[in-house]
């Protein structure tokens, strides 16, 4: 069976199963949507957000790039965070970077990857390794130092998130979004936070270091 009929008759079993389990789901969906959270994380396949949430359709507003970064050039990234904080109100905000994360991998080395979007768009984080290099220089082997690179990104993230006037506005205002940076372990599955903003300060939750 070719891969896309596959997933055609999947989502038949799904919502049928759907449908059995909570017979309202679907008109309450239908009715409209009020997400908690806006999730800003990467594009890579092992990491999506609503299943290693567990979390159900309409928890939560989902964006992806390569890599979780924040773009604040972009309409793309800049029109989901805009209808995420200004319209749908969500009271939280998750940049989540993974281990092994093949964007950061990339931007390891000043060597291009031959595609000038993804060059552009890995530009900022290879910033943020030049930033750190004795930091990542000390550290023992590629595999904690991606690692590490990974935790620093999302802490980055989040920062530049915090600093856009968009978000200032809206702590200025009665509607305050508290931002969150995790990382995921692919080797696990187990997710944990290692950065929170809230509205005067980041803080570490966790030490980065992995
Ligand atoms: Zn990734």
């Amino acid at each position: 069976m070719r891969f896309v009929e596959r997933l055609l008759l999947e989502n038949q079993a799904w919502a049928g199963e759907i449908k059995h389990r909570d017979p309202h789901m679907f008109d309450r969906l239908s009715a409209g949507q009020s997400p908690e959270v806006l999730w800003i994380g990467c594009s890579d396949s092992r990491v999506p957000a609503e299943q290693i949430c567990n979390t159900s359709p309409g928890e939560m507003f989902i964006h992806r790039n390569v890599a979780n970064r924040v773009c604040p050039n972009e309409a793309g990234f800049m029109s989901v965070l805009e209808y995420a904080v200004a319209v749908l109100k969500v009271r939280h905000i998750i940049v989540c970077g993974h281990h092994r994360c093949g964007g950061v991998q990339a931007a390891m080395t000043d060597e291009n990857t031959g595609f000038s979007h993804l060059d552009n768009h890995l530009d900022g984080i290879r910033d943020i390794r030049r930033r750190h290099a004795n930091e990542l220089a000390k550290m023992n082997n590629d595999a904690d130092r991606l690692d590490q690179m990974v935790a620093l990104n999302v802490i980055d993230q989040v920062r530049t998130l915090s600093e856009l006037p968009l978000i200032k506005a809206q702590w200025s205002c009665h509607q305050r979004p508290t931002i969150h940076g995790m990382v995921y372990a692919l080797e696990t599955g187990r997710l944990r936070e290692i950065e929170r903003w809230d509205g005067e300060h980041c803080e570490a939750v966790q030490a980065c270091a992995v």
